[in-house]
């Protein structure tokens, strides 16, 4: 399919005030020394927007690098199998790395360019961030240097492999509990000291202002491509929209163009081992307001405001907080929550890989667990759009093992 560029609407509609404040939360939690270079990246992510050259690059590379517009697939065996209502996969599991996560780094290091920037850096947790990170870099010819936390590297190997492979520099961070928040707090640091050359491609709809409404903005041609599917493919909008959360911009990117539709909105976070087993990432369903990452927001914390280890089958999902705007919809109430422990997203993840020959990122399997869940109760002429954020190739190890497989 190619990019019809109708679909894509530019007005910035539902935008933070000022300081970055959706409801109480987001907002500008930086080092005083962050506050010039923030307001120089929202002043070129305004100027940005605002020209025609700028998208017209953009749609370039989505449309010819990236694969878009990716298709909206109508599940028919699946849906059958469930026994209700018709599900729609938006397949993002079809771009260029296989995530979504490409839309955002894409728009990032375009940006970066257009400010003169020459190093770009990233943080990553399970390394999927720091390879759409890397593969940019790669394309753009800029250095690349990506914090991950000590342990990350070594359980996520192959992404490090993969960074090197497209030029970046990978450093593992040994403070904390050397995981994804630490890898948060190295780059930041990195970017107080180098601002002036270097731009921070923030991996999720965190950070401080402008990252969370710049990332939004960067995903959202994903629920606009699906809106605009299925009007054409059904002639209707969905009854639901669901899409799962680890930080949020895969959810913000299907839900944000469709939330003045009258679509009931679901966002998945991962249960785990269950909601009241302490080994979960359900930061808004279990979480306290406090600051993480430069901004205030639900997060997984204990009493003594320290922030806690997470848990998920799938790393992608492991993020101890969630961004600031869907910490304020889900307060507003037009955020509906749901979630599905590590069990439930492995099953949806053998059920839609048997039943029409796709295999899901275990982060999307939780939502098509909720989904196929919502999907069950409701009637045979409605429809669910589940947010299809990734494919399964890199999760064949972690899948092998919890099925005491071999190849
Ligand atoms: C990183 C990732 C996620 C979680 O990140 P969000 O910012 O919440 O979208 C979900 N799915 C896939 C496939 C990912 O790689």
């Amino acid at each position: 399919m190619s990019l019809d560029r109708s679909m894509y609407d530019l007005n910035i509609t539902h935008a933070p005030d000022l300081m970055g404040h959706f409801g109480v939360f987001g907002g500008m939690f930086a080092a005083e020394t962050l506050m010039g270079p923030l307001q120089e990246l929202k002043d070129a992510f305004q100027s940005a927007w605002a020209d025609p050259q700028f998208h017209a690059e953009r749609m370039d590379l989505l449309e010819h690098y990236v694969g878009r517009a990716t298709p909206l697939y109508h599940a028919k065996h699946l849906s059958n199998a469930v026994g209700g209502a018709q599900i729609y996969l938006k397949r993002e599991d079809l771009t260029h790395t296989g995530a979504h996560k490409i839309n955002n780094t894409i728009g990032q290091a375009l940006l970066a360019k257009r400010m003169g920037k020459k190093r770009v850096i990233a943080e990553t947790g399970a390394g999927q961030h720091g390879v759409a990170t890397a593969t940019v870099a790669a394309m753009f010819n800029m250095e690349c240097d990506v914090y991950m936390g000590r342990e990350d590297t070594i359980r996520q190997a192959p992404n490090v492999f993969r960074m090197k492979l497209l030029g970046a520099n990978v450093i593992p961070v040994d403070s904390g509990s050397a995981t994804l928040k630490d890898a948060l707090n190295e780059a930041l640091r990195d970017w107080v000291a180098s601002c002036e050359h270097t731009f921070y491609i923030i991996g999720t709809v965190a950070g401080p202002h402008p990252y969370p409404l710049m990332v939004r903005q960067f995903h959202a041609v994903i629920g606009q491509e699906a809106r605009a599917q299925m009007l054409q493919q059904t002639g209707k909008l969905p009854d639901v929209a669901v899409a799962c959360v680890g930080g949020g911009s895969n959810a913000m990117g299907l839900l944000h163009p469709l939330r003045d539709d009258p679509v009931r909105l679901v966002a998945v976070e991962a249960a785990g081992y269950g909601l009241n087993s302490g080994q979960h990432s359900a930061s808004l369903l279990r979480g306290k307001k406090g600051i993480l990452h430069g901004n205030l927001t639900y997060l997984l914390e204990d009493d003594e405001g320290q922030v806690e280890g997470t848990h998920s089958i799938s790393a992608g999902l492991d993020y101890p907080g969630v961004g600031p705007e869907l910490a304020a919809m889900f307060d507003q109430g037009v955020l509906d929550l749901d979630s599905a422990t590590d069990k439930e997203a492995l099953a949806a993840f053998q059920q839609l890989t048997k039943t029409e020959g796709i295999i899901p990122a275990l982060e999307s399997s939780h939502a098509l667990a909720a989904g196929m869940r919502i999907a069950a109760t409701m009637r045979e002429e409605q429809s669910v759009l589940i947010n299809l954020s990734g494919r399964g190739d890199k999760d064949m190890n972690t899948v092998m093992k919890l099925l005491g497989e071999q190849v």
